[in-house]
């Protein structure tokens, strides 16, 4: 612990920063902040005084009331102030344990007060200091006392204290998430005297007409009070007003790009009906209606001289696949190009098998570009073969990953672009692909289409998907027998694996998905998961060693007579490879691998799902793994090995397999107050817990409609312009 002496009043005068300090200043600048304390605030993300400003606590402690020393009884907290009467170190015998004992007094009273472990406080306080203390009181009578407190020392004790000079008791007093290696006492102790210090420096970034027809507090207030609120209710308020501000401004980002987006001109791509009725026809099963009504909503957009620009979300495994080789295949026929851009290699891989195989008597031809390899017509070519059979419009679907938004890539006549399992943030990879026009009419841009498992309400899709229209597949293709899920605890695990064994012998095909091994990192996996391009980026040590132990066990321990095969990130391309077609060419049996296994594989013989260390995993997560089961004929199972008794997610996941309703179900597992910044679903939680608040949601949008009609470049506005242009380039890097 940094030192942290002197914590009355007087740190709030903060007479030891000089200089000038703003928002924008470092954290390396601030002097109480030492190394140690730079480093962890970084880990959370916070780099200025700005970002440590509004790290805002996510609940308080009522310390307001202060009551003489006679009230104080058994429980509480309570909070009293008092003189110091006497203060030593005791050191008990039987514990070895150090004790700081103090004898403080009000006019009303006496009471005990013990800190444990703490020798270093007795340098803190002196007999006839003035304390302001907090905490809860044990035992009864003459052997009462006040165990632990929150203290704070109070110069000038004469002279009235209001309440607002205390920072730690006295008040409410902020507790921010828990983080480690940092106590909110230190960031009280920093945050307060920073607020004080550049109060008047922080700008109002609401436009004013919103902020007054929605009786919003003005930011300086807000950001005061929510850090120190002088009543619960301002706290509330003031939270509010952040919570409508992220909104808006995520509605405000978004409808610019729709403006943006409405003046293109795209070329209209006719539909071909008879074409597209012998492709169905072609096709081994039946379209479900919603895959039709899809398909159809596409096709009618290509008509258009608008640029389409809508979202196909659809649960994993619903079909999405199959809906955007109609679209392709009506581009390509009339003579246009598309891009299909899939998050990784493997899914790139796979699409590129898929829609061969969909596409075949059809006469197209398709290539595969990712950053190693490259096909044309299922023959390995040369990188800069590739690139030219592009530009010259011999390659009529180009499929790949990242690789194709690169510079050199250029189309003849690019008409559709298709991005799959994208994340709504990568604003930025479909700018740089629908700006790939063509030669020299560059000014018509391709047609847009995105592909989504994130479950996603409509209401709520309005306002984080604004600017893409929505087509929704709900419905799984027919046929889709219901996979059993059951948690597995320590003692049955003997059971499922004879199970698992037994289903192996009837031919079925079995998944391991191991979990990281540090726990607290997940959050980052599960942002990984939900960004296409950081996952090319996440192949961690600690997930290769858990696949590797697990894959070691099952091979030589629990089914030495069956198959076992691993997969993980930090292999080769070409052993990935072999891994996946071992496996789907049935040479193995079980595929034991990380949680980063991509979202969109489809091996239809894969029947069991088998999840270790499953309470590690969010419910989006789960939900996406067992995704991954249940594509074929055969009934499938998914199994949660579990080392708890009750974990309400894997319940939920055992209960429901509808994305949308496990959706709302995690939210409502957290709470909405219960918002730990990781991004289970694939967008900010802020947003998931705006879920709730549908209202709110409709609320900002109009808001933001309102201040870009009157002015759509928002020359008015150039704080809230400045900070719309950092959001952007915060989304897609993110
Ligand atoms: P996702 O929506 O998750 O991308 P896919 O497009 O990979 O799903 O499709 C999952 C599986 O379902 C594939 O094997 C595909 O061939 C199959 N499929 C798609 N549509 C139907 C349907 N209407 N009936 C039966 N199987 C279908
Ligand atoms: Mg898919």
């Amino acid at each position: 612990m940094e030192k942290m002496e002197g914590c009355g009043p007087s740190e709030c005068r903060f007479d030891s920063y000089r200089g000038h300090m703003n928002l924008s200043t470092p954290i390396e600048e601030i002097p109480r902040i030492g190394p140690a304390y730079q480093k962890r605030l970084k880990k959370l993300g916070i780099k200025t005084i700005r970002d440590l400003l509004f790290h805002f606590p996510h609940r308080y402690e009522d310390f307001s009331d202060i009551i003489p020393i006679s009230q104080v009884r058994e429980g509480g907290p309570f909070c009293f102030q008092g003189e110091v009467l006497d203060i030593k170190n005791i050191r008990t015998f039987r514990k070895r344990m150090m004790l700081t004992q103090m004898i403080i007094a009000d006019e009303t009273g006496k009471l005990k007060v013990m800190w444990f472990n703490q020798p270093y406080l007795i340098n803190t306080f002196k007999k006839g200091d003035f304390l302001c203390l907090a905490g809860k009181v044990n035992g009864k009578g003459s052997l009462m006392y006040l165990s632990n407190p929150a203290y704070e020392k109070i110069e000038n004790w004469k002279l009235k204290i209001e309440n607002s000079d205390l920072t730690h008791t006295g008040r409410l007093i902020p507790i921010y998430p828990e983080t480690e290696g940092m106590s909110s006492r230190w960031l009280r102790f920093i945050i307060k005297p920073l607020l004080t210090k550049i109060k008047d420096g922080i700008p109002e970034t609401l436009p004013e007409e919103i902020r007054k027809e929605q009786d919003l507090l003005p930011i300086k207030t807000a950001v005061w009070q929510i850090h120190f609120p002088d009543t619960l209710e301002k706290a509330e308020l003031s939270k509010k007003r952040f919570v409508f501000e992220e909104l808006f401004d995520l509605a405000l980002a978004i409808l610019r790009e729709k403006i943006k987006l409405a003046k293109e001109k795209a070329t209209i791509i006719p539909i071909n009906l008879e074409l597209i009725k012998k492709f169905i026809q072609k096709l081994p099963f039946k379209l479900t209606l919603d895959q039709k009504k899809s398909a159809w909503q596409i096709l009618k957009d290509l008509e258009k001289v608008r640029p389409m620009n809508r979202l196909l979300d659809g649960d994993v495994g619903s079909g999405k696949t199959v809906v955007a080789t109609i679209a392709v295949l009506n581009a390509v026929k009339a003579g246009f190009q598309t891009a299909f851009m899939a998050p990784t290699e493997i899914l790139a891989k796979q699409h590129f098998k898929t829609i061969n195989g969909l596409l075949k008597g059809f006469k197209v031809k398709i290539g595969l570009i990712t950053g190693k390899e490259n096909f044309f017509d299922s023959k390995k070519i040369k990188r800069k073969e590739m690139i030219d059979k592009t530009k010259n419009g011999e390659v009529d679907i180009l499929i790949g990953t990242h690789a194709l938004v690169q510079e050199k890539v250029e189309f003849k006549k690019l008409g559709l672009v298709i991005i799959d399992e994208q994340h709504r943030f990568g604003i930025e990879q479909r700018a740089r692909l629908c700006h790939k026009g063509y030669g020299g009419q560059a000014k018509l841009i391709p047609h847009f289409l995105s592909m989504s498992a994130t479950p996603i309400p409509r209401t709520l899709a309005l306002t984080i998907y604004g600017d893409l229209d929505l087509s929704l597949i709900k419905e799984m293709p027919k046929g889709r027998k219901k996979i059993i899920t059951k948690v597995i605890p320590p003692e049955k695990r003997q059971e499922a694996y004879d199970f698992i064994r037994s289903e192996v012998q009837s031919g079925r095909q079995v998944f391991v998905i191991c979990p990281r091994i540090e726990p607290n990192e997940l959050g980052e996996e599960a942002i990984a998961s939900s960004l296409p391009f950081a996952r090319l980026r996440l192949a961690r040590v600690a997930d290769v060693k858990a696949v590797k132990q697990e894959y070691e066990k099952l091979r030589k321990d629990v089914f030495p007579d069956l198959n076992v095969g691993m997969l993980h990130g930090k292999m080769k391309t070409e052993e990935k490879e072999k891994a996946l077609t071992d496996f789907r060419e049935r040479k193995t049996d079980i595929l034991v691998s990380t949680s980063v296994i991509e979202v969109g594989i489809d091996f239809p013989n894969a029947a069991i799902m088998m999840i270790e260390g499953s309470d590690k995993f969010g419910l989006a997560q789960l939900h996406q793994f067992r995704g991954r089961v249940g594509r074929g004929e055969h009934q499938s199972y998914c199994f949660l090995f579990s080392e708890f008794r009750s974990n309400p997610r894997l319940k939920a996941m055992v209960v429901s397999q509808d994305g949308f309703e496990l959706a709302e179900k995690d939210l409502k597992l957290r709470g909405p107050g219960d918002l730990t910044g990781q991004r289970q679903w694939g967008f900010p939680d802020f947003v998931m817990a705006s879920l709730k608040n549908i209202e709110l949601v409709e609320k900002t949008r109009e808001a933001a409609k309102k201040i870009l009609t009157k002015d759509p470049e928002l020359k008015k506005y150039p704080l809230l312009r400045g900070k719309l242009e950092e959001f952007r380039e915060k989304i897609h890097l993110e």
